[in-house]
């Protein structure tokens, strides 16, 4: 297995998929959105799992469901700059 898999799976055996939202089981910030440590860096659980399902990497997201640490990528939307 390379890194980049088994980081892969590290990062979802965080989630918890349930039918309404993707619920995330890690470490969550003061605003209770959720941070994934990626290599040393922090960096929004939401957007991993956004850029892992084929969205852009670099999009910034506005969870539209309202729950902070949901990381359904279908429950997000991009906001222009
Ligand atoms: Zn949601």
């Amino acid at each position: 297995m390379d890194r980049t898999v088994k980081v892969t799976a590290a990062f979802w055996s965080k989630v918890r998929k349930t039918k309404g939202h993707w619920w995330w089981g890690g470490v969550v910030n003061a605003d209770g959105l959720g941070l994934w440590n990626e290599g040393g860096a922090w960096v929004e659980a939401r957007k991993v799992a956004y850029a892992r399902c084929g969205g852009k990497p670099e999009a910034k997201l506005l969870n539209t469901c309202g729950r902070m640490s949901c990381v359904h990528p279908k429950h997000m939307q991009e906001m222009s700059a």
